[in-house]
C-alpha cells in the first residue's frame, strides 16, 4: 500500500522560505542579466540540512515545517540535531494535536531518495522511538529523476521526493509516499476576496475525535471558516457561516420600482431576498445566525480544474427560501399583464397569486417578471431572472390599506 500524505501550502511555504539554506547563493551570472539588472541567481550545494514535519496527530497531514538550525550535518549526511528534537518534544507537549511526522533534509543535485547513510540514521531513530511505526523522511535535491511522480512536488529551488520509512517484520523499509498539496491558505483567501473580509490564519478544528484545517474569514457582520479535510481539494470543503452580531434589516436591493423600505414592526412572510447578482456576503447574511456557527450548502464539481471548484462553490450558493413562498409563486410562462396598483392593496387570504407584471428595469435583465400574492398585511413580490430560474421574493407591508 502506498501512503498518503497532504502538506499545507503553509507547511510548503515553510520548507520554500529554507531554499538559501538548501541551496545557498553564490553570485549571480552577469552574463545573462535581465533588463532589470539582476542577474541569474548561482546557487551551490554545500551540505546536507534539514529540519522536523508537524502535523496534526493521527492525520497523514504536515502543517509545519521546523528547520534544523543545530543540525550535525556534513556535505553527504544529515542527523537531527539535539535541539530539533527538543522543538519537537516541546511542541508536542505544548499542543497535544501536534505531533512529529518525520524529518525532511537535502540533498546533493542528483540524489533524489534517502541514500545509504539515511537508512542507517532512520534505523536509528526508529529504535530510539519503538512506539512509532515509521517515519516520513523527504529528501530536496536540485534535480528530480520524475518531477511528475506523484511522490514528488517542485520547490521554489528544486524538488522533494517524499518517503516514508516503516518498520516491517525483518527490517526497515523506505518506500515513496503519495503527496498531496492542501491549499488551504490559497482558498481560505479566494473566500476572503470573495467576502472582502480579511484571512484571519489557519488553525485545527476537531470533530468527531478527527482535527482538520480551517482557514478563518471575519467580513462585515460575518464570520466564517473554510474546513479542508486531507483529500481537498478533491473532497469537498465545509463552509460554516455565523453572524456576528444581530442580523439588521435588509433593504430593497433589487432596484424594483416597486422596492420600499421594511418597516420590522410585524414579523414578515420572508426577508427580502435576491440571488442573481447579490455579493456573496449578501447571500450568506441570509444564512448566518448568530452565536452558533452553521454549514452552509455548496456544490463541488469535480470535472474543473481544483483550482476553479471553491469559486464555482461560491458563485452558486443560493439564498434559502421559506417553503410557502416557494408555493405562492410559480414562474412566469404566459405573456405578462400590467396589474392595477388597486388589486395589490387588498388584503386577502395567505398566499394569493396575482397575474405577474412586466419588470423591464430589474438588474437589466430583460427577461425578469414579478409575481404578486398578498398574505395578510403583507405584500410580496416575486421576481423571476432566466439567468437563475430562482424567484427573489420582495414584501412590503401594506400599511393604513390594513385593518
Ligand atoms: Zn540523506
Amino acid at each position: 500500500m502506498t501512503r498518503y500524505f497532504a502538506v499545507t501550502d503553509t507547511g510548503l511555504k515553510q520548507i520554500n522560505s529554507h531554499k538559501d539554506d538548501f541551496f545557498p547563493v553564490v553570485g549571480t551570472n552577469n552574463r545573462n542579466n535581465n533588463r532589470n539588472g539582476s542577474g541569474i541567481v548561482k546557487r551551490a550545494f554545500v551540505t546536507e540540512q534539514g529540519g522536523a514535519l508537524m502535523g496534526p496527530i493521527g492525520s497523514p497531514l504536515v502543517t509545519q515545517f521546523i528547520f534544523d538550525e543545530h543540525a550535525r550535518h556534513t556535505g553527504t549526511t544529515y542527523s537531527p540535531s539535539a535541539d530539533l528534537l527538543d522543538q519537537v518534544n516541546t511542541i508536542e507537549r505544548n499542543d497535544p494535536r501536534l505531533e512529529g511526522k518525520g524529518f525532511l533534509h537535502s540533498h546533493p543535485g542528483n540524489l533524489d531518495r534517502p541514500s545509504g547513510g539515511d537508512y542507517d540514521t532512520l534505523v536509528n531513530l526508529t529504535a530510539a522511538h519503538p512506539w512509532l511505526s515509521g517515519y516520513l523522511c523527504p529528501i530536496v535535491s536540485g534535480w528530480s529523476s520524475d518531477p511528475s511522480a506523484p511522490h514528488v512536488a517542485q520547490l521554489d529551488v528544486g524538488f522533494m521526493s517524499v518517503y516514508y520509512a516503516e518498520r516491517r517484520k525483518g527490517g526497515l523499509a523506505i518506500e515513496k509516499a503519495t503527496l498531496g498539496l492542501l491549499p488551504v491558505d490559497r482558498d481560505s483567501q479566494l473566500l476572503a476576496r470573495e467576502l472582502n473580509g480579511t484571512y484571519r490564519g489557519s488553525a485545527l478544528l476537531e470533530t468527531n475525535g478527527q482535527l482538520q484545517v480551517y482557514g478563518e474569514i471575519e467580513a462585515d457582520g460575518l464570520m466564517a471558516i473554510l474546513i479542508t479535510p486531507v483529500g481537498y481539494p478533491d473532497v469537498a470543503p465545509t463552509l460554516m457561516v455565523q453572524s456576528a452580531s444581530q442580523p439588521e434589516p435588509v433593504g430593497p436591493s433589487c432596484g424594483s420600482s416597486t422596492s420600499q423600505p421594511v418597516t420590522p414592526t410585524d414579523e414578515p412572510p420572508h426577508n427580502i431576498v435576491c440571488f442573481c447578482g447579490l455579493p456573496l456576503r449578501e447571500r450568506l447574511k441570509y444564512i448566518a445566525v448568530p452565536d452558533k456557527a452553521i454549514p452552509v450548502t455548496i456544490r463541488w464539481d469535480l470535472t474543473l480544474p481544483e483550482k476553479d471548484r471553491l469559486q464555482d462553490a461560491l458563485d452558486a450558493i443560493q439564498v434559502p427560501l421559506e417553503k410557502k413562498l416557494e408555493e405562492a409563486f410559480v414562474p412566469p410562462e404566459a405573456p405578462c399583464v400590467q396589474q392595477p396598483e388597486e388589486t395589490l392593496m387588498k388584503p386577502e387570504v395567505p398566499f394569493v397569486q396575482q397575474p405577474e407584471t412586466q419588470l423591464p428595469d430589474v438588474s437589466g435583465q430583460e427577461d425578469s417578471h414579478e409575481s404578486h400574492a398578498v398574505s395578510g398585511r403583507w405584500h410580496i413580490v416575486g421576481i423571476w431572472k432566466s439567468c437563475s430560474g430562482f424567484f427573489l421574493p420582495k414584501h412590503e407591508k401594506l400599511g393604513r390599506h390594513v385593518e
